[in-house]
């Protein structure tokens, strides 16, 4: 003990007699039944702090009295969250589909499925069965990626910057690459493409200015060490007005004419077309396989609408080469990811892509989120110290897709008689089922859209609380 018992008062020794032994403690009923649900283990480490706690409190003198109740109660509490998960569901009422820090794209419940019965079961991930030998967990995602695509081959890594990196890795180390001033582009989590070409052993030539770049400034360029043309999404921001970049076709038959490898970073990965749903100006990838594009690359949790993952695909030889660089074996995925990705894909294949979660809230009607906005707006109302109406506004894609554009939404707008907008939004962020919502000029904003129909209950639920 750091305090000797002689340098305090004789109240304070009083106290510190009836601080109890862990053991004493711990074989008190409600401890006792406290490590049956979540262990002894973490039981005795949260007694012996809560212990030293109260020890602190008693010479600090700020405490009068040691209750064995609000000891337990403490111990518990702490035992509780030390055996709960740090990774949880939330509710996404942010109105962001592809929200990086929420996640991205939520599965849908056929991969879900898939990855429950292949991983928790032995699986033929590298047998062939037809022939009874060693095989390549390749297979599963090729067959369906090439023919979804119409791509020679394809190949999966942990994410799109691996994608990207092992590309230019594979097809230019020590060799350069032309790539436009306008699409030298930084993603969230530092994926700067500046940063990956030097990293993959590339020389950059950067050709153009930010706002335009011309195909005679990528032919300019190429020399003999010229291995690859880059083209890369811009993603995340968009450069509006006195802006040009070549068609796909142009950069396509430059990079035949000089016998270069044509590169291009999709981001997001869109395999349908959205311009139903008013978005326009996002690039399909069978869009750039068919112009000629030799190596795609994209994410599997963006518009795809699966899990993290990178893809590459295109024509035969250069995916071969990269299939067999060192550092594929590095990059690779897990069977977990490979059982929901094919999963994922064959939803499409199947015609069926809305049943990905993320598609399906993308091509939700401004009408169906409006209905359900209006019906938790009443049952909302039904409680005093809650105000509540639906308002017009707009969810975006996020994960860097189609920044310009935005999806007409019905916003639920909630006020408290006793808490402000932002009091609200740390209250329900802190419910057990964390909601994630917006606040603007003092209003708590609900999207519905990202919230999926069956959590409009859970949702009202966590509002309820809050008295
Ligand atoms: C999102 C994005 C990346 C990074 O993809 P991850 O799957 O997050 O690694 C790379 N390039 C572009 C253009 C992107 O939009």
């Amino acid at each position: 003990m750091v305090h000797s018992e002689g340098d305090i008062g004789p109240a304070t020794t009083v106290l510190l007699r009836q601080i109890p032994a862990v053991n004493e403690l711990l074989s008190r009923s409600a401890l006792r039944d406290l490590q049956a649900r979540v262990g002894r283990r973490l039981v005795v480490e949260s007694a012996r702090r809560a212990l030293q706690r109260l020890r602190d409190r008693i010479v600090e003198g700020s405490l009068s009295s040691v209750s064995l109740a609000a000891l337990e109660q403490e111990i518990a509490i702490e035992a509780k969250a030390a055996a709960s998960f740090s990774l949880k569901a939330v509710i996404n009422a942010s109105g962001v589909v592809l929200h990086t820090n929420l996640g991205r794209a939520p599965l849908a419940r056929e991969a879900l499925e898939h990855l429950a019965q292949v991983s928790t079961s032995y699986s033929n991930l590298e047998y062939d069965l037809a022939l009874g030998a060693r095989g390549k967990r390749d297979a599963h995602t090729d067959r369906l990626l090439g023919r979804l695509l119409g791509a020679e081959k394809a190949l999966v890594v942990n994410n799109n910057a691996a994608a990207v990196f092992l590309a230019l890795n594979t097809l230019a180390e020590g060799a350069e690459i032309v790539v436009s001033r306008g699409e030298l582009i930084e993603i969230g989590g530092s994926f700067r493409i500046p940063d990956v070409c030097a990293k993959s052993g590339a020389i950059l030539r950067e050709v153009g200015t930010t706002n335009r770049t011309r195909i005679g400034d990528y032919a300019a360029a190429i020399n003999e060490r010229t291995r690859v043309l880059l083209r890369v999404h811009p993603s995340n921001f968009r450069i509006l007005g006195f802006t040009e970049r070549p068609s796909l076709e142009e950069f396509v038959d430059l990079a035949q004419r000089h016998n270069l490898i044509s590169v291009e970073d999709l981001g997001s990965g869109c395999l349908v077309d959205l311009s139903p749903h008013g978005i326009r100006d996002e690039p399909t990838a069978s869009a750039s396989l068919n112009a000629g594009v030799d190596v795609i690359t994209f994410s599997g949790d963006k518009l795809l609408g699966g899990p993290q993952a990178g893809i590459l695909a295109g024509k035969r030889e250069p995916l071969e080469r990269i299939r067999k660089n060192p550092l594929f074996r590095a990059l690779r995925v897990d069977k977990l990811t490979i059982a929901a990705l094919e999963a994922t894909i064959s939803l499409y294949l199947q015609g069926k892509p809305q049943a990905i979660p993320a598609l399906r809230m993308i091509q939700l009607s401004r009408e169906a989120i409006h209905q359900r906005a209006t019906c938790l707006a009443e049952r909302l109302s039904t409680h005093p110290q809650f105000s509540a109406r639906v308002q017009d506004g707009d969810s975006v894609i996020g994960g860097g897709s189609t920044p310009a554009q935005s999806l007409p939404t019905a916003l639920l707008a909630v006020t408290h008689s006793r808490h402000s907008a932002q009091e609200l939004e740390r209250l329900l962020r802190q419910n057990p089922l964390p909601v994630i919502a917006r606040v603007e000029q003092d209003a708590l904003l609900l999207d519905l859209r990202t919230v999926f129909e069956e959590q409009d209950e859970d949702l009202l639920r966590a509002l309820e609380r809050i008295e």
